[in-house]
């Protein structure tokens, strides 16, 4: 059996001080990922420091004139709360197309950020994993690939991050917001999360002694033209082969904003703003859509058993864009 110690940090300083002087801590909110993968000893901290204690539970104005979610909402409290269904329901969408509910209800939006891939071989002790030991070799590659990446990846790693909740935060442009021993710090969503490189073993810019204490979503409203298209193997409780968040803002027919991300695709919620830009100014035609779906596939690149991605999310991409726009959906 695997031992750790558990304390409880009762406030943000002694958390913050804790974890930088402990060898191997993990703080721990809902602990839905972090125990599973304690459970395959893929993950084996020394010490985990409770930190639901700590003054982050709430949703509340922002500065700039949008919302702050506090690290430790639980999924559901935010996909339910009034404020994000009326002003950010691409969020509440996409929330509500993961997990189970009772995940959901145990899940924070901290750790959502946090969760870390579910390619088989990282799970399995048995197998090569440059992600679980750095340098063992890459069971995926070569191996049985079919949920894994078509864009991003490297020759070290090709798997995908698992969240649909950081899909439409990445498409909101959300910011998160740190703290450490140092002070604070805020980092643009875009850059949270790493692709593999030649370090698959990091999985965003998060530091060992930093903790996640919020998430800022920008006033920019596109509470009238979005949706989040999943797809996935069953119609519930499994990740997303491909997911496209879209949402749009649109003034006389005409797009004048347009965000688009797609998940299950690359080690990151994938975004390329010059795909967004091939839609402002456009009339929400086919045309049009086919242009964004590919500027933002450019250089998708399958695995083998994974090919059917890339045909897969050109057609999800199109068919997002055609309900965010409120056009007829015929396939
Ligand atoms: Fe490990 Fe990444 Fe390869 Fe999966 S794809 S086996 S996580 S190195």
């Amino acid at each position: 059996m695997m031992q750790f110690s558990y304390q409880r940090s009762q406030d943000l300083p002694s958390a913050l001080s804790h974890i930088r002087s402990a060898r191997d801590a993990k703080f721990i909110g809902g602990g839905t990922n972090l125990f599973d993968l304690i459970k395959a000893d893929v993950m084996r901290p020394a010490q985990v420091l409770d930190i639901n204690q700590l003054p982050f539970h709430e949703i509340t104005d922002n500065d700039q004139g949008g919302l702050r979610i506090g690290a430790l909402v639980t999924n559901s409290d935010v996909a339910w709360n009034p404020l994000i269904t009326a002003r950010y329901p691409l969020l509440a969408k996409a929330i509500l197309a993961g997990a189970s509910p009772q995940l959901r209800n145990m899940a924070t939006t901290g750790g959502n950020l946090l969760q870390r891939t579910r390619c088989y071989y990282f799970y399995d002790k048995a197998t090569p994993c440059n992600k679980r030991s750095p340098g063992s070799g890459c069971g995926a590659i070569g191996g049985f690939n079919r949920i894994h990446a078509i864009l991003g990846a490297s020759s070290s790693c090709i798997a995908v991050h698992p969240s649909d909740m950081c899909v439409a935060l990445a498409a909101l442009d959300a910011e998160v917001r740190v703290e450490s021993m140092d002070g604070s710090r805020v980092i643009p969503f875009a850059d949270f999360h790493r692709l593999p490189g030649d370090t698959p073993e990091r999985d965003h810019n998060l530091r060992d002694d930093e903790l996640i204490t919020a998430v800022d979503l920008p006033a920019d409203d596109f509470s009238q033209h979005f949706t989040y298209i999943k797809i996935r193997d069953r119609s519930s409780y499994a990740f997303a082969l491909v997911s496209v968040a879209a949402a749009l803002q649109m003034d006389n027919g005409i797009i004048k904003k347009a965000r688009l991300a797609l998940g299950g695709v690359a080690h990151k919620p994938w975004r390329r703003p010059e795909a967004e830009a091939l839609l402002e100014n456009q009339k929400p035609e086919q045309a049009a859509f086919e242009a964004a779906a590919q500027a933002l596939l450019e250089g998708a690149k399958g695995q083998g058993h994974n090919n059917f991605k890339i045909e897969l999310a050109h057609r999800a991409i199109i068919r997002a864009l055609s309900e965010a726009a409120g056009m007829e959906v015929t396939a």
